[in-house]
């Protein structure tokens, strides 16, 4: 009784157990009607079962929406697998896994996340189909950090369409918090544009490496140490290397305008976008913003195509107006007016769903 009131809101949890392979998952389905599950598999050493069901839990919720927001065919799920990633991964736990995942005949996708590796998934592939994100080599669509940092860059010309009036990336100064896979991606086309970039990474090759580029590219780069990227003078803050970043502390020290970024889970909490609202900085909810990878793997059911993803991604901007309108019109943070909007599209196609109730659901895997 007590589980049940704990999976509140969640449509199916299912607890895997292999001894042979020492595999132990959950996989958690929040809600399919955009389509099926989908949601990567996070490997961790939780302590206990309690703490991972509650990490899974969350995370499927998290993706009901940013599948929403993504406007993709696929509802919200997610999976953990309790157990330490340096040393309890192989190939048949993997394929165990994926045993478990086709046993769910459909109703749920999954793919690498925090822990696991796109080559692990090659594993669980042998065992369903029902799997996103593998290499190239073996059907998948490549790296996502690519429309991801596309979508980014969408993300802030539909902020500073907002904010400024115009949605030209140029003449504007940017703080960069992580110069990984996305950040140097955003950094490397702003300054393209000729901005000023402020940058900051735990990483010195990475600074070198935008340094470099500016003399390439044009633009200036100025570095800055760890917290100091809070305080600058600059008029976009694009975090794209940690969450929980937007806190009471840092936002006293902002003179951002916006944030617009990559970072899952931006806002520590979520009263922080109410308090980015009271300082007039427009924030664009971070998984609308990093909507481009998601849009990657869900368009691989369709076979890989390059210039669909890119165009696909491109309605990050519109959906973003979207919600900076219904902010403005109802008064209310970015982030719930996000959030609305998400509850608005899935109560649309629940209606839709039941109205064409012979032909519930899109035909979701070609390669079936
Ligand atoms: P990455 O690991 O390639 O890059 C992260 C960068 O942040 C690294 O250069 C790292 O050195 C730096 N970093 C770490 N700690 C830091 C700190 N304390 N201060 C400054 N820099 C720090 O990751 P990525 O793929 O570029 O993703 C960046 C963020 O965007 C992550 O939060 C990720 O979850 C999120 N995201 C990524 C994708 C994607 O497709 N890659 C999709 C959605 C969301």
């Amino acid at each position: 009784m007590l589980q049940f009131e704990k999976i509140k809101g969640h449509e199916q949890v299912l607890f895997c157990n292999d001894e042979a392979t020492g595999l132990k998952a959950i996989i958690a389905i929040h809600n399919t009607t955009l389509g099926p599950a989908l949601g990567g598999c996070r490997m961790r050493p939780y302590s206990t079962v309690d703490e991972a069901l509650e990490d899974v839990l969350r995370l499927s919720k998290g993706m009901t929406y940013k599948c929403a927001a993504a406007d993709v065919d696929f509802g919200g799920g997610k999976s953990v697998i309790i157990g330490d990633p340096s040393k309890d991964r192989s190939p048949e736990l993997f394929r165990a896994f994926g045993q478990f995942v086709e046993s769910l005949n459909g109703r749920f996708y999954t793919g690498t996340d925090m822990g696991t590796t796109p080559e692990d998934f090659v594993h669980a592939l042998k065992e369903t189909n029902c799997i996103v994100g593998v290499p190239e080599a073996y059907g998948g669509s490549g790296d996502s950090s690519v429309p991801t940092a596309l979508g980014v860059l969408y993300a802030i010309q539909a902020t500073n369409k907002v904010v400024w009036g115009s949605d030209s990336l140029a003449s504007k100064s940017y703080a960069i918090q992580g110069l990984g896979k996305v950040g140097f991606k955003v950094a490397e086309r702003l300054l393209e544009e000729g901005n000023h970039i402020y940058v900051t990474d735990i990483n010195e090759k990475a600074l070198d490496a935008i340094s470099s580029r500016a003399s390439d590219l044009g633009g200036k780069v100025t570095v800055v140490n760890g917290d100091e990227i809070y305080g600058v003078n600059a008029d976009v803050f694009v975090p794209c290397a940690l969450g929980g970043i937007v806190n009471d502390k840092s936002i006293a020290d902002f003179k951002f305008k916006a944030v617009v970024g990559s970072a899952n889970n931006q806002l520590l909490e979520e009263r922080h976008g109410e308090l980015l609202q009271q300082k007039g900085i427009l924030y664009a909810p971070d998984y609308i913003a990093n909507g481009g990878g998601l849009i990657q793997v869900a368009d691989e059911l369709y076979g890989p195509n390059k210039e669909r993803v890119l165009t696909k991604t491109k309605a990050i901007y519109d959906s973003l107006l979207s919600v900076y309108e219904q902010s403005e019109n109802d008064g209310i943070p970015t982030v719930e007016a996000a959030n609305r909007f998400c509850e608005n599209r899935i109560e649309m196609r629940k209606r839709r769903n039941s109205f064409f109730s012979h032909k519930q659901r899109p035909k979701w895997d070609v390669r079936n």
